[in-house]
């Protein structure tokens, strides 16, 4: 089966909000084996709505649009698919009456433009919407099918989960070859030492594919499979990451979801063990992560911000002879940080960085770039130097993960030496 999809939205057009909905669903065609070869974008032009549409419809099998089926004047998918399908839109009585009814309940009265929203192409059918007021419409044509669903995200959605992916599998006989992936999410290698460590099974071009991703502190390697059936693609999933794993295994910190923060607060949750954070360079980036994660109270205990030096002597006890004999950016700094938010929170663990984020502040001896970063725990600290100038987003992305990597780390006994 063929798919071509359509966004519709002027705004769309003018850049003023991205294509999240194309990317969601070519993602989920993918997975269940639909091709997608065209994707559009047009603005709310009747005209050239239906000219996409004749476009599609002579050589796709599905069209699905998302967007235009507002109540007003520039919500046109519905007239465009009654225009290129020939058929009159009729108010669908049933629809009309959800309508009603879900304007009932938040105490208002639908107006015409609203009820424009219950129409349907003769011989289409209506899909409902479960989160919001404009229902969806299935057009079956010459052979062809004209699907369109909302355009906000959370409707588009709840939309293609709960009626448009059925009616494919349905129609294609379920699923065709399948699309499945899994993602290894890897610390301490950069992308072209990875490359070195497994060429033979980058190059291979097998049904199984494996491709390196990289991003500032972390680098990815995805591994795609097709397959007939779901148990087929786990088995040829999980092979691959077994051999995978049999050279790189001790870079795999995390799968899919498993991000570093959520790795790491695994491991604190697993040992009842708690985290105290000071953050010079990183401004709060990393207690900011470690609390993205759902359940962070059970481990998290606090952080400090610890910018100017009077911060650091006087919240977290960094002795005033340390920052004048070795500066704020330093190994004995970044210790004495680590220690006293260890110290002032109670916790098992702390975590602390310093460091020169530029694109100022620089010097021939601490250039941008240059970072420490410390974890203390009941036995004393250990502590590494990198360096890598970049944006400041990009410093305080790398610095912020490789710091959670070093707890990580220590937290499972593994060795920590060298620069970072
Ligand atoms: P519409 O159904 O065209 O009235 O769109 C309603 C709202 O949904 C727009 O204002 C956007 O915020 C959002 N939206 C529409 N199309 C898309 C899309 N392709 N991707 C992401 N959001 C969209
Ligand atoms: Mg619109």
């Amino acid at each position: 089966m063929k798919a071509e999809l359509v966004s519709v939205g002027t705004e769309l057009l003018l850049g003023e909000i991205t294509d999240t909905n194309a990317v969601y669903l070519s993602q989920h065609l993918a997975e269940i084996g639909v091709d997608v070869f065209f994707r559009h974008t047009v603005g709310d032009n009747l005209q050239r709505i239906v000219s996409v549409f004749e476009l599609a419809l002579s050589r796709s099998d599905v069209i699905i649009i998302c967007g235009g089926l507002g109540p007003t004047q520039d919500d046109l998918t519905r007239e465009a698919i009654a225009k290129v399908t020939g058929r009159p839109l009729n108010v669908d009585p049933a629809a009309e009456k959800h309508l009603r009814e879900f304007f009932a309940a938040r105490n208002r009265v639908p107006t015409p433009s609203n009820i424009k929203q219950a129409s349907v192409p003769e011989g289409g059918q209506l899909l409902d919407n479960t989160c919001g007021t404009a229902p969806g419409v299935l057009v079956e044509y010459e052979g062809k099918a004209l699907i369109a669903v909302p355009g906000p995200p959370p409707e588009m959605r709840e939309m293609f989960q709960l009626q448009v992916l059925p009616w494919l599998l349905r129609k294609q006989g379920g699923y065709a070859t399948m699309l499945r992936s899994r993602m290894l999410r890897l610390a301490d290698i950069g992308e072209s030492n990875l490359v070195d460590l497994i060429p033979d099974i980058l190059d291979a071009q097998d049904t199984t594919t494996v491709a390196p991703y990289a991003s500032p502190g972390e680098v990815k390697l995805r591994i795609a499979t097709k397959a007939a059936s779901e148990d087929e693609a786990t088995e040829a999933l999980d092979e691959m990451e077994a051999r995978l794993r049999e050279r790189i295994g001790p870079h795999i910190y995390g799968i899919d979801d498993e991000i570093m923060e959520v790795a790491v607060g695994r491991l604190l949750a697993e040992r009842g063990a708690t985290l105290a954070t000071a953050e010079s360079c990183t401004g709060g980036m990393i207690a900011s992560r470690v609390t993205d994660v759902p359940g962070a109270s059970e481990y998290f205990l606090g952080g400090i911000v610890a910018y100017s030096n009077e911060i650091k002597q006087q919240l977290l006890g960094v002795p005033e002879q340390t920052l004048i004999d070795h500066g704020a950016v330093s190994e004995e700094c970044a210790r004495a940080m680590a220690e006293g938010a260890r110290a002032a929170h109670g916790a098992d663990w702390a975590v602390a960085t310093t460091g020169i984020a530029g694109p100022g502040g620089g010097s021939e001896d601490k250039p941008v770039g240059l970072v420490y970063i410390a974890v203390a725990d009941a036995e004393g600290s250990v502590c590494l130097m990198g360096n890598w100038p970049g944006t400041r987003d990009q410093f305080k992305a790398r610095v912020s993960q490789y710091a959670l990597n070093m707890l990580r780390k220590r937290i499972l006994g593994m060795e920590i030496e060298g620069t970072l």
